[in-house]
């Protein structure tokens, strides 16, 4: 069931990864590179194994990591697959293999087409615009790709989730510290993400209006409403408006 908003709508807090930016492709491009440098370094180890075998166990373990451990530090990922080789223990390149998963990550996950103009849109309503985005496991890294984005400024505050707090989402802590950035009650805030399993849960319990944006493989949860594509927002938003008057 549907239910509109007992408050005015003040802010709209976006989740960045495959909500604002095509980050499936960038993942690709990132577990690539790794599994490029990993299988030439155990080379030089005489250790063959090739670059399409390891990106196949690294993409498995991704699905792992990501859908179910909630492990986002990508040394941790490179150290799985070495230790399920069992090729040894020692490897001083690790963080090596994870600063090219990231340099590939951001170079080939753009913004979705309609993100830019949908920022802007809701500006133009009046509303305030904020981010709260999953730390990369890295500490740094979320914030130095975010900087990359090149509509970056037009997010008024954001939370690193997991490095601005001790937890990662779904913990409530993160939307909490998001709205008390924004200078906003958290039920004046809509939360717009992609992820039914990790986005809507702590949002929701802080009182914010859950959106999910239909990706491929994303039904499920039970978030307030869904939205075809991030450009029907600033329509969905005037219309709940409305709705409360
Ligand atoms: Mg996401």
């Amino acid at each position: 069931m549907v239910t509109f908003p007992s408050t005015e709508i003040r802010a709209v807090v976006f989740d960045l990864d495959n909500t604002l930016l095509r980050s499936t492709i960038g993942a690709r491009c990132g577990l690539q590179e790794a599994a490029k440098l990993i299988s030439s370094q155990l080379k030089k180890k005489g250790l063959i194994y090739s670059e399409s075998n390891l990106f196949r166990r690294l993409q498995w373990i991704d699905q792992e990591m990501l859908g179910r451990k909630f492990l986002y530090n990508r040394d941790v990922w490179w150290k799985t697959l070495l230790k399920e080789l069992g090729v040894g223990t020692r490897f001083p390149w690790i963080h090596q293999a994870t600063l090219r998963y990231w340099d590939a990550y951001a170079a080939n996950g753009p913004p979705f087409q309609d993100a830019e103009w949908t920022l802007r849109a809701l500006r133009r309503l009046g509303l305030r615009i904020g981010l709260v985005s999953d730390s990369d496991g890295t500490p740094g890294m979320k914030r130095k790709r975010i900087r990359l984005v090149r509509f970056h400024r037009l997010f008024e505050a954001m939370v690193v989730a997991g490095e601005d707090t001790s937890r990662v989402k779904p913990g409530r802590e993160n939307f909490r510290l998001i709205a008390k950035r924004l200078h906003v009650e958290p039920r004046s805030c809509v939360y717009v993400a992609d992820n039914p399993r990790t986005d809507i849960t702590g949002a929701k319990a802080v009182g914010m209006i859950s959106i999910i944006v239909k990706r491929r493989h994303n039904g499920g949860g039970n978030p307030s409403y869904r939205i075809p594509r991030l450009s029907a927002l600033p329509s969905l938003l005037r219309s709940m408006q409305q709705d409360r008057k």
